[in-house]
């Protein structure tokens, strides 16, 4: 696994740019006049705001998750044909098969991080992600935790999310490069671990890099073969686990690609 911290502002200063080399259209390589993307109108936040109103009216009342939510520009790390539809409560294509959730699933499932252990300021520690994808998760998570551990196991998509975050100088996200079933040790104990894919259990790996008091919240494969929510705890008196709604992820899959 390569790890991108904490350097990881000072990597992403983009290059001077060579002439006539052709740059990747991340949000800060847009041309001047072009930074909101059309079709979401010409002022994003209020768009945003809008989804934000949705997410409380459905049940979201963490205000930390719904600042968070307003804060990040969904429209960023979608693809420019589909930017139209970024603050709707619609999961979305991301590229090589994967989707990104969609916003109220994002935050429900922050929401019930936040339900383990926080500091004095009701931030988490360190948080692991598995499945970085665009990127999205990762920052919102990143205005809600100290550090945040994102692994991705597609290059492609670890890449991309690295273009998407760029422009927003997220100094606590670290980006790995990796297969997170494996969690990633170096960074633990882990106040939360999140998972954006499903598997068949909840690897042993990320139950035994979680800190007493921390949460780990993934879709899980159950025995009738539907996903649905599961809430894991450590305490010093054990594991416990609750099985929550049903979700519709992508599958959790090993190895690297
Ligand atoms: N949180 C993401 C959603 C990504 S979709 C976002 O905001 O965009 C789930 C991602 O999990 C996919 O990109 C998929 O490639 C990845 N994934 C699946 N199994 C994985 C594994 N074992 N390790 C790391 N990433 C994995």
């Amino acid at each position: 696994m390569t790890a991108r911290r904490p350097t990881f502002p000072a990597q992403l200063v983009t290059a001077a740019p060579v002439p006539g080399a052709v740059r990747p259209r991340t949000a800060q390589a847009r041309p001047a006049g072009e930074s909101q993307p059309r079709g979401v109108g010409l002022d994003s936040s209020a768009v945003r705001h809008r989804m934000v109103h949705k997410l409380a009216a459905q049940g979201i009342g963490d205000t930390r998750v719904l600042a968070a939510m307003g804060e990040v520009p969904r429209h960023a790390f979608v693809d420019s044909a589909l930017v139209n539809q970024a603050y709707e409560d619609t999961s979305l294509p991301i590229g090589l098969g994967q989707t990104i959730s969609k916003p109220n699933v994002v935050a429900r499932m922050i929401e019930l991080l936040l339900g383990g252990q926080c500091d004095s300021q009701g931030r988490l520690g360190r948080v692991l992600e598995i499945g970085t994808g665009c990127g999205y998760q990762a920052a919102v998570l990143a205005r809600v935790a100290r550090e945040v551990y994102s692994v991705e196991r597609l290059r492609g998509l670890h890449e991309k999310a690295r273009d998407n975050l760029r422009p927003l100088r997220l100094a606590n996200v670290h980006l790995l490069f990796g297969d997170g079933m494996v969690g990633y040790a170096k960074g633990a104990p882990y106040a939360g671990i999140i998972a954006a894919a499903g598997g068949d259990a909840v690897p042993q790996a990320w139950i035994e890099q979680l800190a007493v008091g921390g949460r780990i919240v993934a879709p899980t494969v159950m025995p009738g073969g539907a996903q649905a929510l599961v809430v894991l705890e450590k305490s010093t008196a054990g594991i416990t686990q609750r099985v929550l709604e049903p979700v519709h992820f992508v599958p959790l899959k090993s190895g690297i690609a």
